[in-house]
């Protein structure tokens, strides 16, 4: 093994650099979905739909009825650090989209084989647009399609020899995770329609999830998780110091969801699905007082000021930093308090409707 002092500073090579990068912002089969189904969103789609080739591992596709891709941006959106959606560091703090760092497409770009279908409403036919490894657009034709965007990812990770080796042997549970996913985004986007389908060699077209698009919570949680546990959940709504508040559901004291630690527990930050580990121990933890045998179902969405965030911390922005993540554990958990205290009215009466 040579010693890194023997050796001569040289660059690497370019390509080799965005394909290492691009590593870290799609980990897997849930962060290249996600990443699509939030360009739908931040495209105002009020219809996505996911269409799965072998749970995945062949193909993806994200189609929606958003506002499309103007024919200026069909050489530039699939560049690194390209995006439509920010151009000064201080509108970080005021973002109202998903996306901001323009590195989905390119860094899709640099894992799979990706294809673009788009039109706006200026345009009276869709293009198709192809691209390389490096975001480049190798190949445009016209083609038939309704306003929105179609967004075609082959083979990911099929240049990543480790990465897809373990992505093929784990395709079953990458599957299960993205699906985890979908349900959080069919919860909290109101008024947007999901569907998501799963094509495999030995069995036809299945669907997985389908939503109405409903803009109450008590629809998509009725459809996403079914009406027997939306009779089990209790409603929480606590306003917090700050302009934070918190809405959402948890499991009524007697009536857990009964499965694993952290299993349909979706915490959400302005609507987006973040991980907030202190967020379930806590709920978690309180739970326990008032039910030792199961765990609770959590339905959380924290409303913040942008500014009070910060979603840029991990590339795959599931981690979030709160400046008043204290007051606001201290707030939830007096909230909850009065859901799971021994002495709750919860625990006698049903009032929920
Ligand atoms: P970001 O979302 O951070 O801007 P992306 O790489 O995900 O970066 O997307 C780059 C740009 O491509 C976006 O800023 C947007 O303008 C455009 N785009 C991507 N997907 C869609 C879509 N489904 N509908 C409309 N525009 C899209
Ligand atoms: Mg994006």
């Amino acid at each position: 093994r040579a010693t890194a002092s023997s050796q001569a500073i040289k660059p690497i090579n370019k390509g080799v650099v965005h394909r290492i990068c691009a590593g870290q912002v799609i980990l897997d089969l849930s962060s290249a979905v996600k990443e699509l189904v939030e360009n739908s969103l931040d495209a105002g789609a009020t219809s996505i739909e996911i269409c799965l080739k072998e749970y995945g591992e062949e193909r993806f596709q994200v189609i929606d009825n958003g506002c499309g891709i103007s024919p200026d941006n069909y050489k530039v959106v699939a560049l690194k650090h390209h995006t439509s959606k920010m151009t000064n560091f201080t509108d970080l703090q005021s973002l109202t989209t998903y996306g901001f760092r323009g590195e989905a497409i390119s860094s899709l770009c640099a894992l799979a084989d990706v294809t673009i279908e788009t039109r706006t409403k200026n345009e009276t036919i869709a293009a198709h647009l192809s691209f390389d490894h490096s975001g480049v657009l190798i190949g445009e034709r016209k083609t038939a399609r309704q306003v929105g965007t179609t967004v075609t990812v082959t083979k990911l990770f099929s240049n990543l020899p480790v990465r897809s080796k373990e992505f093929k042997r784990n395709i079953r549970k990458e599957y299960g995770k993205l699906i985890s996913l979908l349900n959080a985004y069919a919860l909290i986007a109101k008024g947007v329609r999901f569907v998501c389908s799963n094509t495999t060699a030995k069995n036809a077209k299945s669907v997985v999830l389908k939503t109405q698009g409903s803009d109450s919570w008590k629809d998509n949680i009725t459809t996403v998780l079914g009406v027997k546990i939306f009779c089990c959940l209790q409603p929480v709504n606590i306003d917090m110091p700050d302009g934070c508040k918190v809405d959402g559901f948890v499991s009524k004291p007697g009536q857990g969801s009964g499965r694993n630690l952290g299993d349909r527990q979706y915490i959400f930050v302005n609507s987006r699905p973040v991980d907030i580990p202190k967020v379930n121990k806590l709920v978690n933890e309180l739970y326990k007082a008032a039910n030792s045998k199961q765990y609770p179902i959590v339905i959380m969405n924290f409303s913040l000021p942008t500014k009070e965030c910060d979603v840029n911390v991990t590339p795959d922005k599931r981690k979030v930093f709160l400046s008043a993540e204290t007051s606001i554990l201290l707030a939830l958990r007096e909230g909850l308090n009065q859901i799971y205290s021994p002495t709750s009215a919860c625990y006698t009466v049903n009032n929920f409707g």
